[in-house]
């Protein structure tokens, strides 16, 4: 069905980030996507970019590709900068619509084919090398083959088919709740402050059933439009399809509730309407590459460096597995932020069992808490980056990804914007 240098599968944050950067290293290089738009959770789910900014400093800690994108939209109205509210640090609230047409535009390069639609159902071996993936399409089974691959899937799927070691969610595993974000139409924002809004989410959860007291009702690029991240559906295995099915259904029925109290008991919501649900519910984690390096809470809260990393990052550990709030840990441990940065150490991205094989985005190898730090999106698409100039470059050289000098990979990436 096709045959080439590089595969990358799944059009998110970091998928995307990963096929543009082997397409312009010069690898024929083909993009696979399950549904019929790239942008992934970005698109499907979500519409601000956090990790370009540490709290606690004005200067970026990610360019490259991922900031291309941005400026696109700055360029067309559809994105702005925006101050976190927990002290994330600076977010780029974008238009979801607009993310999709600006990774159509970015993935248009010479050498970059996407095929949308398309379902990776089982990946190809041979004596521990992967060579190429299956995927279900409308026209039915075909076999796809390649040098290397990049498991951008989110939910490393590459790295289990192909036998990898992963942690998942299981009896023992602690996973993040899912979400499921709505947004509202003619709601005046600036009647209800945050605080506020908490407060009279506390007054009302036993009433209303609302089982997070906090979280996010923040301006969009549309005007008197909010976007939500409010809802919480708790103790879900991701993978395993019942479940997933359920959550999506819980996660409606909590819009739902809370739209009601909002409109009933929030200043600045009676005439609001419900614009649209999340394409599908948001799923923070599940499971995580074991490999060559595991990124852990004492690298996020020490700010390691490390020789090898291929993008830094200052966001803090967002743990929202905690009851009906959030805990907060800054990079660097103080109880303030204080702008400091970790690395990620390219070996991140290296199953250990698998040749020929990068993973990148939320499905990279790190602990429950590290990946609580480092996946948003600024740092997925750097991730996605390293992975793509990583497999055109092992392609070039005709090495295995683990083999290739670190070096040559970090002077690439710095040549193409990348701030390490
Ligand atoms: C509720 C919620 C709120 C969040 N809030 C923020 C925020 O405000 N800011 C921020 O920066 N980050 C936020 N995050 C984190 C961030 O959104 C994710 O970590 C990031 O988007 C993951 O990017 P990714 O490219 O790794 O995966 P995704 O964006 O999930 O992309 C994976 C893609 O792979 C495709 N795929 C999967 N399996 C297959 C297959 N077998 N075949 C073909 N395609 C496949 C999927 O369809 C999908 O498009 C949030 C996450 C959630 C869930």
């Amino acid at each position: 069905m096709w045959s080439g240098d590089v595969v990358v599968v799944g059009g998110g944050s970091a998928g995307c980030a990963a096929a543009v950067a082997a397409a312009r290293a010069g690898a024929r290089t083909l993009l696979i996507e399950a549904t019929g738009f790239l942008g992934g959770t970005g698109a499907a789910v979500l519409d601000t970019f956090y990790g370009f900014y540490a709290p606690g400093r004005a200067d970026r800690v990610v360019g490259g590709i991922g900031w291309e994108l941005c400026e696109r939209l700055f360029a067309w109205d559809q994105a702005f900068e925006r101050p976190n509210t927990y002290g994330a640090g600076t977010g780029v609230t974008y238009e979801p619509e607009a993310l999709k047409l600006a990774w159509d535009e970015l993935t248009a390069e010479p050498g970059l084919q996407t095929l949308l639609h398309a379902t990776v159902t089982d990946v190809l071996m041979e004596a521990g090398r992967i060579t190429g993936v299956v995927v279900e399409t409308k026209a039915g089974r075909g076999r796809i083959l390649a040098q290397v691959l990049v498991d951008a899937t989110g939910d490393a799927e590459l790295a289990w088919r192909a036998g990898a070691a992963l942690e998942r969610p299981d009896g023992e595993q602690r996973v993040q709740p899912l979400t499921a974000t709505f947004r509202l139409g003619n709601v005046d924002l600036a009647a209800t402050p945050t605080k506020e809004l908490h407060r009279l989410m506390r007054e009302a959860a036993a009433e209303f059933g609302l089982p997070r007291t906090e979280g996010s009702a923040h301006r969009t690029v549309l005007p008197n439009v909010v976007h939500t991240n409010m809802t919480r559906v708790s103790d879900v295995n991701p993978l395993d399809p019942w479940q997933l099915s359920e959550a999506e259904r819980e996660g409606r029925r909590q819009v739902r509730d809370y739209v009601r109290f909002l409109k009933e008991r929030v200043p600045g919501y009676a005439e609001a309407y419900l614009l649209g649900v999340s394409t599908r519910i948001g799923v923070r984690e599940s499971r995580r590459l074991v490999g060559r390096y595991v990124l852990t809470r004492a690298d996020v809260l020490t700010a390691r460096r490390f020789p090898d990393e291929i993008a830094q990052c200052g966001a803090p550990i967002e743990d929202h597995a905690a009851g009906s709030s959030t805990i907060w840990k800054y990079v660097g441990g103080a109880g303030d932020p204080t702008g400091s940065t970790y690395g990620v150490p390219y070996r991140c991205l290296l199953p250990r069992e698998v040749t020929g094989l990068l993973v990148a985005g939320r499905c990279l190898s790190a602990t429950h808490d590290a990946h609580a730090s480092v996946r948003s999106m600024a740092q997925c698409m750097a991730m996605g980056q390293a992975a793509g100039t990583a497999a055109a470059i092992a392609v070039a050289s005709g090495r295995p990804p683990a083999d290739l000098d670190v070096e040559v990979l970090r002077d690439e990436l710095r040549k193409n914007g990348a701030l390490l």
